[in-house]
């Protein structure tokens, strides 16, 4: 199936990325029922799920699975370097999310690059995003730290140009200006490292996880505001 299902998704355009991924044998492709694609990955196997054979979509989730490989992904570093104290107060989800928000920033120009349509870039690309959560609070606590960074990393992560989200930047900043910074800062520091090969700045941790080096004090600086303004 994955040999058929290539043969509509390889492009000319994409094709040179497909060709710099690793152990292909371990990538499967599957096409599911939900409205949505999303990259799954575990120790062993990477697989894209697909809401149709859509290339646009096929190529988003290839820019995630390059990302991984050259970069070892947000994810890890961030949460690894995350203070235990907030584990009670931040999930997973928001950590994961906030990694998604801030690949898609780093690898949208790829995107475009390998063939990608701007409007198919994410399924929600015309939504607005970032829920109104500055109107709805007064200050930020242990107790909405989950919202309120999922939502300003929605909105620091969107990729459509179009949108004006200047009132909303100016709420959150409101509520909490060093959180606001921080995230800003991290996620252009993210950025500016940029997506390259950088294997001799890769660590492994106990756990077995690839943690990038290079990123790994901007996460540190980040929670550290983060932690701070929780006063737990
Ligand atoms: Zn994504």
């Amino acid at each position: 199936m994955k040999e058929k299902y290539l043969q509509k998704l390889l492009t000319q355009k994409n094709n040179p990325l497909w060709e710099k991924i690793e152990n292909k044998d371990n990538i499967n492709i599957i096409i599911w029922d939900n409205n949505f694609s999303e990259l799954f990955s575990d120790d062993y196997t990477t697989e894209f799920r697909l809401n149709s054979l859509n290339i646009n979509s096929f190529n988003h989730e290839l820019c995630h699975v390059y990302i991984n490989q050259v970069f070892g992904g947000i994810f890890p570093t961030l949460k690894l370097r995350m203070p235990y104290e907030l584990n009670n107060y931040i999930t997973r989800n928001c950590l994961q999310h906030i990694s998604n928000c801030i690949e898609h920033k780093l690898f949208f120009d790829l995107y475009l690059e390998i063939g990608g349509e701007s409007e198919q870039f994410v399924s929600d690309f015309y939504l607005r995003k970032g829920n109104n959560f500055h109107l709805f609070h007064r200050s930020v606590s242990p107790n909405n730290i989950d919202g309120y960074l999922g939502n300003l990393f929605s909105i620091l992560g969107d990729c459509n140009t179009n949108m004006d989200y200047s009132k909303e930047i100016n709420g959150f900043r409101k509520l909490s200006p060093s959180i606001f910074e921080a995230s800003k800062t991290l996620l252009c520091e993210i950025i500016d490292i940029g997506i390259c090969d950088q294997l001799e700045d890769f660590g492994v941790n106990e756990e077995g996880v690839f943690i990038n080096k290079t990123q790994s004090n901007s996460c540190e600086d980040f929670w550290n505001v983060v932690f701070d303004e929780m006063n737990l």
